[in-house]
């Protein structure tokens, strides 16, 4: 007991030590805009406040939507090494900015050891010299931060830029060809396509669902058969959707199937004496079937359940009409076990004029012949396709939930500070 108790202080103790001040290393710092393309900020130890950082974020997210800049504000307790080269590997990691106009931007706080850095994309060196940036450190971020409003220092600075690189002639300058979070590369990572995929496969489960509850709705008040009937007639469907939506479809699938399931197999009472009635097994319920009956079961094409009352010896017999069976009702007998056995071109199409073909059945159970004469439509004459036509176009791809930066890269520019 004791001992366990130790044990727990001791993991506390470490944890609470973790979670003083981590010191991360640049491949450490969560990338939020990957995971998410409106998110613009990473403040993983909550050193800007939760209104705070949205509030940045919304700047940032305006700025990305209006100049297509990527401006990324990083604060975090403490990072590993000089913040300087710290800064350059997280912008080039990250790929900030897009390629063709390099319109990226980095400010990278760290708390702990009161160090500040703004890091510039190429392109962003003409609007947003050394020597502003360094000004904006010095009025905006330092005396704020130095009251340890990281808050108010960060959307003052952020605000600043935002004046400077959201003016017309400003935006011309830096406003990329690509699209924002297209794959500077041109087409969708992976992980966008399983995103659009697991969207799809959702949206299916959910016209699974739809369209099992309006049968449900459409069919209630009808008899027992004509329910089942109902059900049975979405059966491929849903079980094709729940295929292609990766199983999601199953919440429709597996009722539906329960459903059938009780409708066909659950109790049934007799009408007269409301007794529970009894299903007899193949064997037995021949002796209940008509001899057409008997055969169609035999060639599959009905299957018929017969319920006995114990008591009375009233019948019910419910045929169950087997979908993948070749044979159609017959217009005479109306068994059904009219069966296609031949089917033969009798006139040949051709580009000028329809052919024939004429279709024989014939029905087992009281031997009625059809023939049925179809006509063939004309055949089309050949088309030559001529290639080409679709050239060029942007290299922007789709959006999708989560984002990417564009790709861009830093010379080095920016400025850094402290406070
Ligand atoms: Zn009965
Ligand atoms: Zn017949």
């Amino acid at each position: 007991m004791t001992r366990r108790l130790l044990i727990y202080i001791i993991m506390s103790l470490a944890a609470t030590l973790l979670a003083a001040a981590r010191t991360y290393s640049v491949r450490e710092i969560p990338n939020v805009h990957v995971a998410d393309s409106t998110r613009f900020v990473s403040n993983p130890d909550g050193v800007l406040s939760p209104s705070g950082e949205e509030e940045v974020n919304n700047r940032l997210r305006a700025i990305n939507g209006a100049t297509s800049a990527e401006v990324v504000v990083v604060t975090v307790d403490d990072i590993d090494g000089d913040i300087d080269d710290f800064a350059n590997e997280l912008f080039s990691l990250w790929g900030l900015g897009k390629k063709d106009k390099d319109n990226g931007l980095l400010l990278l706080v760290a708390k702990e050891p009161h160090k500040v850095v703004f890091r510039t994309g190429r392109g962003m060196e003409g609007l947003l010299p050394d020597g502003l940036l360094g000004s904006i450190i010095r009025k905006d971020i330092a005396p704020r931060f130095r009251a340890d409003d990281f808050d108010g220092g960060v959307n003052a600075a952020i605000s600043t830029v935002s004046d400077i690189i959201t003016k017309p002639e400003a935006r011309e300058e830096i406003l990329s060809r690509y699209a924002n979070d297209s794959n500077p590369d041109g087409d969708l990572s992976g992980d966008g396509i399983f995103r659009i995929y697991l969207t799809i496969a959702l949206i299916l489960a959910v016209i699974s669902v739809i369209l099992l509850v309006s049968k449900l709705i459409n069919s209630s008040g009808r008899d027992r058969h004509a329910r089942y009937l109902a059900l049975d007639s979405i059966y491929p469907v849903i079980l094709f959707l729940s295929f292609v939506s990766l199983g999601m479809a199953l919440v429709a699938l597996i009722p539906l199937l329960w459903l059938r399931h009780r409708l066909r197999r659950g109790p049934h009472y007799c009408p007269k004496c409301k007794t529970r009635m009894r299903l007899m097994d193949e064997v037995h319920d021949n002796d209940f079937l008509s001899r057409a009956q008997d055969l169609e079961e035999q060639i599959g094409s009905i299957d018929y359940d017969v319920w006995v009352c114990p008591k009375d010896g009233e019948t019910e017999i419910i045929p169950y009409i087997q979908r993948s069976s070749a044979y159609r009702e017959c217009p005479v007998c109306h068994a059904r076990t009219l069966r296609v056995i031949s089917d033969r071109i009798v006139i040949r199409p051709t580009t000028s004029r329809e052919g024939l073909r004429q279709i024989t059945s014939r029905c087992l159970n009281c031997g009625f012949e059809d023939h049925e004469n179809r006509r063939i439509p004309r055949e089309m004459p050949k088309v030559v396709i001529i290639p080409g036509g679709v050239s060029g176009g942007s290299s922007s791809g789709g959006g999708f939930g989560g984002g990417s930066f564009g790709g861009g890269f830093t010379a080095g520019g920016g400025a850094s500070g402290s406070w």
